[in-house]
This record gives C-alpha cells, structure tokens and sequence, in this order.
C-alpha cells in the first residue's frame, strides 16, 4: 500500500513522481518495460548509441527550461547545435534555432537521472485497475517466475499514452465522466518509424550539417547526425 502509484516511467511519469515525492508522498512507479524512459529512448551500438524518440530538449516554457537547467548543471545536458538545415527543393538551408539540448550519454541519461532517488517497479504491465474504499488496487500482468503482488494506492497517475490509457479507463465507465473518456479515445496517434544507420569510423569527420528538418507533405520528419550530440565516440548516423 503506498500514497501514489504513477503508471509509466516516461519523461512525465517520472518528473511527476519526483515532484509527488518530494511533497512527501510515499510513490511507486509502474512500467512495464525493463528500461526507463519511454520514448526519451536510446539505443546502444558498438562503441556509440542513438536517440531514436526524443532527439533533444528545448525551452517551452517556465518548467522545460527548469528542468533543462537542472540537466546542464549535472553536465547531463549539453548545448547542441545551434543550426538545423532545411530540405527546400532538394537543398539545405540553414535556419538558426533556439537552443537545444542533448546529452552525451544519450537521452535515456535524463530519465536515470529524473528516477535515481524513485522506487520503480520494472518489467511490470498495469492490466487493470479498479477502485475500491477509499484506494486503487492496480493489477499487474503475472509473471511466470516471480510473483508480484497487486499494488494498493491512495492516488493513482497514469502517464501512458492515450490510446493504452483508454484500455485501462474503458472498464470504468461508471466512474469517469462520457466527455472525459470521448476525449480520450478522440486521441490519435500518428505512426512513424526511426531507422538508425551507422557507417565506419574511417568516414569520422567533423559533420557540415548536424540535423535536417523535411518540409510538412515529405515523408521524411528529421535527420541527424547523432555523433555530433556525441563527439568523443564513434560516428553513427
Ligand atoms: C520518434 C519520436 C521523436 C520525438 N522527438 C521529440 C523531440 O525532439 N522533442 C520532444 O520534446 N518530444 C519528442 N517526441 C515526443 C516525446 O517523446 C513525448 O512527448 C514524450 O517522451 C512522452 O513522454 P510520456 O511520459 O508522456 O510518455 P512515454 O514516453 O510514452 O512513457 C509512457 C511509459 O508508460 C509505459 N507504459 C505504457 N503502458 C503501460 C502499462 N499498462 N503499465 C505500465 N507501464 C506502461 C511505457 O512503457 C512508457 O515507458 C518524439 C517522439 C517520437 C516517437
């Protein structure tokens, strides 16, 4: 039984928990993936790694920018380029940007960083919750070689994409307003796919463009030269 039960270890989950901690709350976080981070996401390659979700972090506002100062304090953020290329008519333009952040150990290193003082319960699925007097009993999916028990809380946060929270919140319908699940379900999202490529450290130079961005109707979003967010390791497109 603990105060506050969060559903999902991603960017929100985590800073979510954190600030609920720091007020004092006894807090669990639920993922039911074995890393941290959700779509703040790094993969590891020989001798290098790419953000294949987030590729970085930029002031939006009052918290984003708290945050990021908090990150580049801890030298887990660092500026990165200042310029991002525009594909217009098969050239590139450059067009400069406001600030942006990565960090050199990958992105992923601003989730362990956000869950370092966290209790995080990994490689744990939520399937169902329900409310019962005065709490939330989450069930969790059952795994072959240890069991977990279900989790009690107080409060209950769920941070998970729309479309997976309306199979949580479906069941409860008689506790949670029409409007509020029709907007839930009214929420879309598009796909995309992140390919990663790397090429051999004889090709290691200092990169002429960093990122590229596509115009709206191209079916390419971004490029990037990952090893420029990196520079003391090997390349990796
Ligand atoms: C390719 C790509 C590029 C992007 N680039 C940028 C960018 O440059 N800048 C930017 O600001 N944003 C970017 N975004 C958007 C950004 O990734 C998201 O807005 C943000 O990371 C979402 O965080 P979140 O915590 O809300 O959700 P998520 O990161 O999705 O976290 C949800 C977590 O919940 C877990 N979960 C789901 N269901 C369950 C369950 N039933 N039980 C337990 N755990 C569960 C998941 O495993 C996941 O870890 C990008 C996204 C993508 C896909």
């Amino acid at each position: 039984m603990v105060d506050i039960a969060v559903i999902g270890a991603g960017l929100a989950g985590l800073v979510c928990a954190r600030q609920l901690q720091q007020a004092g709350y006894r807090v669990v976080v639920v993922e039911k993936s074995r890393g941290l981070g959700g779509r703040l996401a790094t993969r590891r390659l020989q001798n290098s790694c790419a953000d294949h979700g987030v590729r970085y972090l930029e002031n939006q506002g009052e918290l984003s920018q708290q945050l990021i100062k908090i990150l580049s304090d801890r030298h887990i953020l660092n500026p990165w380029t200042a310029t991002v290329h525009q594909m217009q008519d098969s050239r590139l333009q450059p067009m400069p940007t406001s600030p942006r952040y990565t960090a050199s150990a990958g992105i992923t290193a601003v989730a362990k960083f956000l869950a370092a003082d966290l209790e995080v319960w990994r490689g744990q699925r939520v399937v169902a919750i329900a409310p019962t007097a005065n709490r939330w009993e989450l069930q969790l999916e059952p795994a072959a070689d240890e069991p977990i028990p279900n989790l009690r809380s107080r409060a209950l946060v769920i941070t998970i994409p729309a479309p997976q929270a309306v199979v949580l919140i479906e069941p409860l319908a008689s506790a949670v307003s029409t409007s509020f699940l029709e907007k839930l379900r009214s929420v879309e999202f598009e796909p995309c796919l992140s390919a990663i490529a790397t090429y051999p450290t004889v090709y290691q130079q200092e990169p002429a463009v960093e990122a590229v961005t596509f115009p709206q109707n191209s079916e390419l979003t971004w490029l990037s030269v990952e090893s420029s967010k990196r520079p003391a390791i090997a390349r990796a497109l």
